[in-house]
């Protein structure tokens, strides 16, 4: 198995400026040069056939087996949407795939709108996401690019729709699911950018070839972006194309990052879990990360430096998302800031005891509560925050607690 088959600098991620980037040990799938052979003609069947015998899941964060989502439309000339929206403040392979490679994206979407007879089909584009190349690749196909307000839930599906469809960037009813009701009423498909460009690949190339790369239970590869809450943890923070299994060790290293000054790595982004630092070397893929509560998700990967409180960082995570609410449900309004409270009040040496029952209380309080999936989203980080660093828990609750609280700014 290839491990890192592409590493590019991101848009707003410092690099080392004299120490050359590692040479990918691979050639890349998504980040290099345009591919030579045609995109096919394939019928509704033949996409569903070819993603399930892949076994292409979902990119964007939930990891969706895609066939499943095909079946949901089929036969009902729904509206196809690509979505690179970008919500997650660590992540930016959306970005990165729609400057090098949009022709990929395009592409996806064009091979869906024919198989599905689609009624329309957009890419919908975030503020972090420049709209230009998708423009541009786009001329001459029936792909509309609409540049859109951001947000943490903008990418959510209905959140997404809504907004297409003139509204706010808000989540709507979960009992109505946009394959039923979605963009003008009509049966939507909602993909995430890097799904449609493995999609264009795997039209292309079959899925043995797209199962040469990941595991068996997790086949292909994926775009991570990797990133440190300090500026010298490591030399080379960007996106880097990855086969599923690589072990997170493997990334860490190929971003040049001083691991033995991590004290535990964020992965899946801020709704994703902590890994500690004595597990470095397991792989980045669903089984292998589900004990840590975590999955490959958006593919963020944000090393956490010795030198920072972890709860400091964790209780600026839980603030930012507390935020991020479409407040219009109750978990959102009263128990994400009411998290982001007691995590600030934690994070201070000498805290209360009573402070650790409290947080776990709202926790389960919020999680299965909302509209979408923010509140679950936000209690499971607050989970992972407690279990993994919960000797550091003990240490401020005895009023210790030495390290410098830097910040986790959102990057
Ligand atoms: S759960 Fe929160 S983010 Fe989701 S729709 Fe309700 S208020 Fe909005």
């Amino acid at each position: 198995m290839t491990d890192v088959l592409a590493s590019v600098p991101a848009p707003g991620l410092a690099s080392g400026p004299d120490v050359p980037r590692p040479a990918p040990s691979g050639p890349s799938r998504l980040l290099g040069r345009r591919p030579d052979v045609p995109l096919p003609h394939v019928s509704a069947d033949q996409l569903v056939a070819l993603t399930e015998a892949a076994g292409l899941t979902g990119r964007g964060g939930a990891g969706f087996p895609t066939a499943r989502k095909l079946r949901s439309v089929a036969g009902r000339s729904p509206v196809v949407v690509g979505n690179a929206m970008e919500g997650e403040p660590l992540s930016s392979k959306d970005a990165v795939l729609l400057a090098q490679a949009p022709h990929l994206v395009v592409d996806g979407l064009s091979l869906l709108g024919a198989a599905l007879g689609a009624s329309r089909v957009l890419l919908a584009t975030g503020p972090e996401v420049a709209a230009g190349p998708a423009r541009e690749a786009a001329r001459g196909t029936r792909v509309e690019v609409r540049a859109l307000g951001g947000g943490f839930v903008a990418g959510q599906e209905s959140a997404l729709v809504r907004q297409l469809d003139g509204g706010p960037a808000v989540p709507t009813d979960p009992l109505v699911p946009v394959f039923r009701r979605g963009v003008g009423g009509r049966p939507t498909l909602v993909l995430n950018a890097e799904t449609l460009a493995q999609l264009a690949l795997l039209a292309r190339h079959g899925a043995d070839w797209f199962r040469e790369q990941g595991t068996p239970a997790d086949p292909g590869t994926f775009l991570v972006t990797l990133s440190g809450s300090s500026a010298d943890l490591l030399t080379h923070p960007g996106v880097l194309e990855v086969a599923r299994g690589t072990s997170l060790r493997t990334v860490l290293e190929a971003g040049g990052t001083r691991t033995d000054r991590v004290r535990a790595v964020l992965v899946g982004g801020y709704h994703g879990a902590w890994v500690p630092a004595t597990d470095l070397d397991v792989p980045l893929d669903r089984e292998h990360l589900a004990p840590f509560g975590a999955t490959p998700g958006a593919g963020v990967v944000h090393a956490l430096d010795r030198a920072a409180c972890p709860l400091a960082a964790a209780a600026e995570v839980a603030r930012y998302l507390a935020g991020q609410s479409a407040r219009q449900c109750g978990p959102c309004v009263n128990g994400l800031p009411r998290m982001a409270d007691l995590l600030e009040q934690l994070a201070r040496p000498g805290a209360d005891p009573g402070l650790v029952p409290e947080v776990q209380r709202v926790r389960r309080l919020v999680t299965g509560r909302g509209a979408c999936a923010h509140p679950d989203g936000s209690a499971r980080f607050v989970a992972s925050t407690l279990t993994t660093f919960a000797p550091h828990v003990e240490d401020h609750l005895r009023g210790g607690c030495h390290e410098a609280a830097r910040r986790l700014d959102p990057l």
